[in-house]
């Protein structure tokens, strides 16, 4: 049989514009360093989102790794950031010489839970190790409890780095996601919602600390005529070609937010109807740019695992993904502290344990989405015939 066309969990979509930038740099040699792609991009993002500055590097993980510099995070201090998410969020912790404290999820966003976040500065006070930093993920394009973990980190005066990687286009109580934190951060790597084929954003109001991370990212030299260096920088800084691709794809940003939503709501209105199927939330005052559709499926309802799920549909070469492993179960963080939504109760070990993603690429034609619907109702049939038959569901 020939094989069916791989359908991919989240692929590239270019919107033919990229290519005028290019272009444009090629024309004018600005290939290399930096140029007006990169400072264009920039203020197209700021402006976009709604904050008075962005910086453009090499990587949303570069992004994170700045912020952490720039808010003086060290040896022997402590970052608490969520659990349940891509381990980029929290490595930068560990290349800084800090060390990572893992904050569980609640049930309406998915991230981060401001009970247990509360618990865990409780506990760090008492000990005297409050963090320098708490990095906030935004799930899928779902914004976590904003208001409620402003207040938590406020109260002990801690600032946030919101990790808005998954969320760009999406909004909380109407303001863009990526402007809660002092830095809030992009990515557009090749999965993302739009993308550089690999790229991030450092965005905040401080127009200083940007400067300062465009210092940073550019192996930190100093002005002299000769290469001097009072600190240790990165090589962290955009290329004019990549930040050429970025700002054709930021263009078509609003038609990609609309696609992913259109998307989810077709899983939603074929799927939603069967038993023990849950799709990810969206919490009211909330608009998630739906970047990939999850689900959680219980089992015992079911009759069917996620696991059962994704080996089904690779089969017809469909692409699908368990929920991120939470990092607090990652053999790389073992030993790092973690605080549960409740006592014994860990929420992302139980989205880890039943979640899934779906494919949701807005380049998705109508017709591979109904082959997707089609693969899981088809799974979930032989399931409903095997019981009607009075035989083991195995
Ligand atoms: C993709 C991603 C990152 C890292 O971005 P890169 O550009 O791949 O370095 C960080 N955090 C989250 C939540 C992500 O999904």
């Amino acid at each position: 049989m020939v094989k069916q066309k791989r359908i991919y969990l989240s692929s590239p979509h270019m919107s033919g514009n990229e290519q005028k930038y290019i272009k444009e740099a090629f024309d004018t040699n600005w290939i290399a360093p930096l140029g007006p792609n990169v400072d264009c991009f920039e203020r197209e993002i700021a402006a976009y989102i709604g904050t008075k500055g962005a910086a453009a590097v090499s990587s949303g993980t570069a992004a994170i790794h700045l912020a952490l510099q720039l808010l003086d995070v060290g040896r022997g201090d402590r970052v608490f950031c969520s659990s349940l998410t891509f381990i980029a969020s929290a490595n930068p912790i560990v290349y800084q010489g800090a060390e990572p404290v893992f904050i569980d999820s609640e049930p309406d966003t998915w991230n981060m839970s401001p009970q247990a976040l509360k618990r865990a500065f409780i506990e760090a006070e008492r000990k005297g190790r409050l963090p320098k930093a708490v990095i906030v993920v935004n799930l899928y394009g779902q914004s976590a409890k904003m208001d409620e973990i402003i207040s938590v980190c406020d109260a002990y005066n801690v600032p946030i780095i919101e990790d808005a990687a998954e969320s760009l286009g999406s909004s909380y109580k109407g303001r863009k996601s990526g402007t809660f934190g002092k830095f809030g951060i992009f990515s557009f790597n090749g999965n993302k919602i739009i993308t550089t084929s690999g790229g991030g954003m450092l965005v905040s109001n401080d127009e200083e600390a940007l400067e300062k991370a465009r210092f940073l990212a550019t192996q930190a030299r100093d002005p002299a005529p000769h290469y001097q260096h009072s600190d240790v920088g990165f090589n962290y800084r955009m290329s004019n070609i990549l930040a050429g691709v970025g700002r054709a794809q930021l263009e078509v940003l609003d038609e990609r937010v609309k696609s992913r939503r259109t998307i989810y709501k077709r899983y939603q209105a074929a799927l939603g109807g069967i038993e023990g199927i849950d799709f990810m939330p969206e919490m009211d005052g909330t608009m998630s740019n739906r970047w990939l559709t999850a689900l959680t499926i219980d089992a015992h309802i079911a009759g069917i695992s996620p696991m059962q799920m994704i080996e089904h549909l690779a089969k017809d070469n469909i692409e699908a993904r368990p929920v991120w492993k939470p990092l607090h179960l990652q053999p790389a963080f073992e030993g790092a502290a973690y605080y549960p939504h409740q006592a014994g109760v860990s929420i992302s070990d139980h989205l880890f344990r039943n979640g899934l993603c779906l494919p949701s690429g807005s380049n998705m034609t109508l017709e591979e989405q109904i082959r997707v619907i089609g693969g899981i109702m088809e799974l979930f049939a032989k399931v409903e015939v095997t019981r009607a038959l009075g035989l083991p569901v195995s």
